[in-house]
């Protein structure tokens, strides 16, 4: 049994962050989820308001912070490619004085920080599988880079803090995870594909459709996110962390019109500049030091999305922000 600990979760309201909350609520841990709500909603942590051990905090990450608390994960980023190019500079400034603002707390308090990283450190690869070696191929100047630079540059800056002041970090690399409580105005490709079909109107392919991607069920993550914190070696990463089964696009969508038996047609539409032609993760290194692997397969995945999704009250999600 762990030490009961209290854990700031920034992005705590969003897809992976909600799991992540209740993962840590049921290891009997006391939860600080803040949160400002641009890509989420309050609802996702509706359920543990009442909680003894939760506590909400609206604000944003680009604030500074002073909270005294044992652990930090920063997941307080927009994920999307739709929500993260609407105002790239505000990304930019989420990234990098988000992670800055949680690092000097951390620092303050010398409590492991932990950043939710992403294949798009990779950009656009020309190697397959990746691994935590590989430096990436990213246009530093095209609509995906306040995203994959974001990012590139709050690793840095976790490392920076780890040499220059020994604070003990981890940092995930995350490839596509998906799961129940995707807002629906998300635009990410699960999400989308499952509200088209469940309604029977165009599924939206961009491009040709055989860009490949990785899915990981969103528990599975989450549980690697806890094990990285915890990792007895203190071993700092990067770490890819994901589900190495590889699927195309034009293979995801007849999954799902298949699985959500819709009448719905497919529609291809213009694939969006700097799309990486493929993404699959290596994960030996979470194998060998978290002794994890991801254990939901993607049938089984999609069909507790798409019960999500059915379940869901549309008209209680306004576009987000
Ligand atoms: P999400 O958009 O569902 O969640 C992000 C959360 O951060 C939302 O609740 C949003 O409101 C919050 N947020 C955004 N900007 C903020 C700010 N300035 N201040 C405070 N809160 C802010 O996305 P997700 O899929 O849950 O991703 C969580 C983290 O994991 C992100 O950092 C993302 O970059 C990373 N990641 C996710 C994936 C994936 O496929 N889901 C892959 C790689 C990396
Ligand atoms: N995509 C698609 N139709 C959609 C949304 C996305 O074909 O309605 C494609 C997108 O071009 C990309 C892949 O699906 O090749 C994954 O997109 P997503 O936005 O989910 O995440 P990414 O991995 O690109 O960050």
């Amino acid at each position: 049994m762990t030490r009961s600990r209290r854990i700031l979760v920034a992005g705590g309201a969003g897809l992976i962050g909600q799991h992540l909350c209740r993962r840590l609520l049921d290891d009997g841990h006391s939860v600080l989820c803040l949160d400002n709500f641009f890509t989420s909603h309050e609802r996702n942590v509706e359920e543990f308001l009442r909680h003894p051990r939760f506590e909400l905090l609206r604000r944003d990450v680009t604030e500074s912070i002073q909270l005294d608390v044992d652990e930090t994960y920063n997941l307080a980023c927009p994920a999307s490619p739709v929500h993260y190019q609407h105002n790239p500079i505000q990304t930019l400034q989420t990234s990098i004085d988000g992670s800055l603002n949680l690092l000097r707390n951390a620092l303050r308090t010398n409590t492991p920080v932990l950043q939710a990283s992403t294949s798009e450190v990779y950009g656009d690869p020309d190697v397959s599988p990746q691994n935590e070696t590989y430096l990436g191929r990213v246009n530093p100047i095209g609509p995906r880079a306040c995203y994959d630079e974001g990012k590139r540059c709050a690793e840095t800056l976790f490392f920076d803090f780890h040499r220059m002041h020994r604070l003990p970090i981890r940092v995930a690399r995350i490839f596509n995870t998906y799961g129940p409580g995707q807002h629906p105005h998300d635009g990410r490709v699960v999400s989308n594909f499952i509200l088209q079909a469940l309604e029977n109107g165009d599924i939206t392919i961009y491009g040709d459709g055989s860009q490949t991607r990785s899915f990981c069920y969103v528990t599975d993550l989450a549980d690697a996110l806890v094990r990285l914190m915890e990792n007895p070696a203190n071993v700092a990463g990067p770490v890819n962390l994901g589900n190495p089964e590889e699927i195309s696009i034009r293979n995801l969508a007849e999954k799902i019109v298949s699985l959500t038996g819709s009448a719905s047609k497919i529609v291809h539409c213009p694939l969006p500049a700097d799309d990486p032609r493929q993404r699959r993760p290596d994960i030996a290194l979470a194998e060998k030091i978290l002794n994890w692997r991801p254990t939901t397969p993607l049938e089984e995945g999609l069909m507790k999305t798409i019960d999500y999704f059915r379940r869901l009250d549309l008209s209680l999600y306004p576009p987000p922000a």
